[in-house]
C-alpha cells in the first residue's frame, strides 16, 4: 500500500522556465472518468493530452463488471422492453435517498434528467447493449444480458419512497469483462477524436500561480521530469485512495476491521486528491467506504436472516449487499452469522469466504454451539418465524417474497465475520466539486483551472449505505463528460 496523507505542494508557476508539453485540456488518469472527459473535450474542439501512470488505459474501471445505473424518462430500451416504466421522479427520489443526508440535489437532478441521453451517448461511442432483462437477485451475471436489479430499489425503505425499477445496465459482454470493453471503447473513441495519451506518465504535482490558479502538471514521463501546460484546465481522474494506508488510517479507519481486499487495479493511491489539496481543494465524505458482502448467490440465502454476535437481527436481508455490509460493520463485534435452514441452504461461493460455523437439529443447539447467551438466538428466530409464516416482517420490513420461516432442519449458521469473509472495498470520498467538475476550495470558491471526476471526486455515490452497483461508473462517465466540456470551454477560444 502507498504511504503519505499530506497535501502535495504545487510547483510554483514562476519556477517553470519552459513547458515541455502543452494542450488545452490535460487529463490525469485514463480510466472511465478520464476517457469520458477526453471524448467530450476533444469533441468540443480542444486539444487533449492524457497522463496515465500505467502502461495502458483502463484503471480500476477495466476490472469492473461494467454495470451502469440508468433510468428515468419513462425508461431505457431495456427497461421498457421488460415492461418497466421508470419515471424520472422515482429515479431522482431513489438517488436522493441513496446519496444519504448530504445527497447533492443539483447533481442528482441533472443525472436523473439526463440518464437516457447518457445511455444514448454510451451506445453512440460503441458500447454494445442487448436490451434483455434478468430478473431476480444477481451479482455480475456475465451472460451478456443487460438489465438487472443492482440496488435496494425493491427493498425497504427505498420501495416505499420510490416506485421500484431495475436500473443496472450491463454491456453485451460474456464473462466479467464489461468494464474492460467499456474503457477500451471509450479510449478508442477519445484517440480517434485526437486525444493524445502518454503512458508510464505519473503526474506528481500541479503547477499553480500565487493566486492558486492551476496552469499545468509536473509529471514523470518515461522516467523524465516534464512540465505540462494546460491552457484550459487540468482534470484529475486518478481514482480514489483505497491503496493509501496513511489516508485510510486518517479518513476511513474502519477499514482496519476488514480483511485486505481493496478493489483497485493498483494505482488508487490518492495522488489526485492530494495534488488538489495542495492548492487548497476541499475533500468531502472521506470516511465513506463502499463495501459489500456477497452472501448470495445462491439467491435462496436472501431468505436467511443475519444476526450479530448477540443473536440479534439488524437489517432487511433483501437490501443490496453493500447496504447489508455497512450494517454488518455497525454491529458490536466482528461475528456476523447468516442463519439458514435445510430448504434454502446451498454451499456459499468460494469467493465469499463464508464458512459453516454451526449445524444442528434445533436452533437451541446452534445457539449453544455459537456460545450465545441462552434464549437470545432462539427468540430472534422464533419472532422471525412467527411473522414470516404470515408473510410479514414488522421489525425490518423485508418484502414478502424473501420471507421464509426457518423451520426445516437441519439448521446452519454461516460465518460472515468481518475480517474473515470477503468484504471488498473502495473509497467514495474525494474532492468537493460542482457538477461541472470545477473543484472547490476549502472556502467553497472555485479553484481556477482545476477539475475532477470519478473516484478522485466525491460525486453521486457519497453514502456507502445507499450505494447501488452501477452508480460509480454512471458517475465517472457522466460527470467525466461534464468536466471535459467545462475544461474545454475554459481554453482560449473554447
Ligand atoms: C471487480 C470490480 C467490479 C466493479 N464493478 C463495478 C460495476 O459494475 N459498476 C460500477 O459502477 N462500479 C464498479 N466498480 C467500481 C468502479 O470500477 C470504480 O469505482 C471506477 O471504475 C473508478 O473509475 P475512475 O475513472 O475514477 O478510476 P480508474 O478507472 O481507476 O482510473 C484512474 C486512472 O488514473 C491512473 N492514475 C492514478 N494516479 C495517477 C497519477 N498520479 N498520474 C497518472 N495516472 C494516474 C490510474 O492508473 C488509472 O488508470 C467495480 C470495481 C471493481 C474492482
Amino acid at each position: 500500500m502507498a504511504a503519505g496523507n499530506a497535501p502535495t505542494r504545487p510547483v510554483p508557476l514562476r519556477e517553470v522556465a519552459h513547458w515541455d508539453l502543452e494542450a488545452d485540456v490535460v487529463i490525469v488518469g485514463y480510466g472511465s472518468a478520464g476517457a469520458s472527459a477526453a471524448i467530450e473535450a476533444a469533441a468540443a474542439g480542444a486539444s487533449v493530452l492524457i497522463l496515465e501512470v500505467a502502461s495502458g488505459s483502463g484503471g480500476t474501471s477495466a476490472m469492473a463488471g461494467g454495470d451502469i445505473y440508468l433510468g428515468g424518462g419513462g425508461g431505457t430500451p431495456a427497461q421498457r422492453r421488460a415492461g418497466f416504466e421508470d419515471r424520472t421522479e422515482d429515479f431522482q427520489r431513489y438517488m436522493m435517498l441513496a446519496g444519504g443526508p448530504d445527497a447533492d440535489a443539483e447533481r442528482v437532478r441533472l443525472y436523473a434528467d439526463s440518464a437516457l441521453d447518457h445511455f444514448r451517448w454510451l451506445t453512440e461511442q460503441g458500447i454494445p447493449y442487448r436490451d434483455t432483462y434478468l430478473p431476480g437477485k444477481r451479482m455480475a451475471p456475465g451472460t451478456g444480458d443487460c438489465l438487472i436489479w443492482s440496488g435496494s430499489e425493491d427493498a425497504w425503505p427505498f420501495n416505499v419512497e420510490a416506485r421500484p425499477c431495475p436500473r443496472g445496465h450491463l454491456p453485451e459482454v460474456v464473462g466479467e469483462m464489461g468494464g474492460r470493453v467499456l474503457v477500451e471503447t471509450l479510449a478508442r473513441r477519445a484517440e480517434a477524436l485526437g486525444a493524445r495519451p502518454y503512458f508510464d506518465a505519473r503526474a506528481s504535482a500541479l503547477v499553480a500561480d500565487e493566486a492558486g490558479a492551476v496552469h499545468g502538471v509536473a509529471a514523470q514521463i518515461d522516467g523524465e521530469w516534464r512540465r505540462v501546460r494546460a491552457r484550459g484546465g487540468v482534470i484529475l481522474c486518478a481514482g480514489g485512495f483505497v491503496l493509501n494506508a496513511d489516508m485510510l488510517r486518517r479518513y476511513a479507519p474502519q477499514v482496519a476491521r476488514l480483511a485486505d481486499d481493496p478493489l483497485s487495479a493498483g494505482y488508487d493511491d490518492g495522488s489526485g486528491i492530494r495534488m488538489a489539496q495542495g492548492v487548497g481543494a476541499a475533500a468531502i465524505h472521506m470516511d465513506e467506504l463502499f463495501t459489500t458482502l456477497p452472501f448470495y448467490p445462491p439467491e435462496s440465502h436472501v431468505k436467511g436472516i443475519l444476526v450479530n454476535e448477540r443473536g440479534q437481527r439488524f437489517i432487511n436481508e433483501d437490501a443490496y449487499p453493500g447496504r447489508v455490509a455497512i450494517h454488518c460493520l455497525r454491529q458490536v463485534g466482528d461475528r456476523i452469522y447468516l442463519l439458514v435452514d435445510d430448504a434454502i441452504f446451498e454451499q456459499p461461493t468460494e469467493l465469499s469466504r463464508i464458512e459453516i460455523a454451526a449445524v444442528g437439529g434445533s436452533w437451541e443447539e446452534i445457539e449453544r454451539e455459537l456460545g450465545m447467551v441462552e434464549g437470545t438466538l432462539v427468540s430472534t428466530v422464533a419472532v422471525h418465524n412467527r411473522h414470516a409464516a404470515r408473510g410479514e416482517d414488522p421489525l425490518f420490513h423485508k418484502t414478502a417474497k424473501w420471507l421464509k420461516s426457518l423451520d426445516e432442519p437441519p439448521f446452519a449458521a454461516l460465518a460472515c465475520h468481518i475480517g474473515q469473509a470477503y468484504y471488498p472495498f473502495f473509497t467514495l470520498g474525494g474532492l468537493h466539486t460542482r457538477p461541472t467538475g470545477e473543484v472547490l476550495g476549502v472556502d467553497d470558491a472555485v479553484i481556477a483551472g482545476l477539475y475532477a471526476a470519478g473516484r478522485t471526486a466525491c460525486g453521486l455515490p457519497r453514502s456507502a449505505e445507499g450505494y447501488s452497483s452501477g452508480m460509480s461508473l454512471g458517475d465517472c462517465t457522466f460527470f467525466g463528460r461534464l468536466a471535459g466540456r467545462s475544461a474545454a470551454g475554459a481554453a482560449p477560444g473554447g
